[in-house]
């Protein structure tokens, strides 16, 4: 068969994602009205995933930005940065996604600095407009632009949750771990292990979910299964790869982690 370039990289980059539930139809509906997205769920449940698969569907660029506490309005917008003696004015990301109506991502967009607000949220409802104070402009977000932000709200403290104004500038989708029958697909799948080896870590992770968090402030999310997983592919055993993927980065609590290690030992006897 003769494919051109084109249809070869298209073919080779594109994104595995598993469906979940209607994401995708939100998604779709609301970038085609030129609407932001809220992603709303816990860690590593295939919030990054899905964007990437939503921009491949959709052929936009995608730009991704992991939010952090020292992320400022400067960061996302850009700054004048001296070079070769002269000033000269950089586009920061979401600037570059503006412009080139791209897609922007912001991941965990709560522990951004709350100045960045003043900024998202003219992007956010029918303005569709970035303010660049610096340069004295407002630039009108181009076609096929979209604001896309992920939170995660077990994680945040009162102090860290999204300003009303914010959210309610968006449409929600919301997340959560897949099936155990599609888990179990998507970490054989990802990690290249059997489906009986998945099936196994998929039931440990459904028992450590169902402990309610007791000590614990994330539960064993899908990227975590994955990881060990990775680890049995290389030939260690499940036991020996939950301890080191799931029970180990799960807690620094003792008394916790003794339970996590002998949920271990009873999930997963060789
Ligand atoms: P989040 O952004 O929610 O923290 P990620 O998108 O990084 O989580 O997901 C973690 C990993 O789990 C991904 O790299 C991917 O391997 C896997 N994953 C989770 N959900 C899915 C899904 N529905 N389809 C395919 N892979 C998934």
């Amino acid at each position: 068969m003769n494919m051109t370039n084109a249809n070869i990289k298209k073919e080779f980059s594109v994104p595995y994602y598993v469906p979940v539930g209607n994401e995708k139809v939100i998604f779709t509906a609301a970038y085609n009205q030129g609407l932001s997205i809220l992603l709303k769920g816990p860690t590593g449940c295939g919030k990054t995933r899905f964007v990437e698969a939503m921009a491949y569907e959709l052929d936009r660029p995608l730009i991704t930005v992991s939010c952090h506490d020292d992320l400022t309005t400067a960061d996302l917008v850009g700054r004048y940065l001296l070079k070769d003696g002269v000033t000269e004015w950089v586009d920061g990301p979401l600037t570059r996604a503006v412009r080139e109506g791209a897609i922007c991502y912001l991941d965990e967009v709560v522990e951004a600095r709350k100045d960045t607000t003043v900024v998202l949220h003219p992007l956010s409802d029918y303005r569709r407009q970035l303010p660049l104070e610096r340069l004295g402009v407002t630039l009108d977000a181009a076609p096929g632009f979209c604001l896309v932000v992920s939170y995660n709200p077990g994680y945040q403290s009162v102090l860290k949750d999204l300003k009303d104004s914010t959210r309610q500038r968006m449409v929600a989708i919301e997340f959560d771990y897949p099936t155990p029958e599609v888990e179990q697909g998507i970490v054989a799948k990802e990690s290249k292990i059997s489906s009986l080896q998945a099936a196994k870590l998929v039931k440990l992770g459904q028992a450590i979910r169902r402990l309610e968090t007791g000590g614990l402030r994330e539960v064993a999310s899908t990227r975590v299964l994955i990881a060990a997983g990775q680890l049995v592919a290389e030939g260690l055993s499940l036991r020996d790869a939950a301890l080191a993927a799931i029970a180990g980065p799960l807690t620094d609590d003792m008394q916790v982690g003794n339970g996590l290690r002998k949920m271990v030992e009873v999930y997963l006897q060789d």
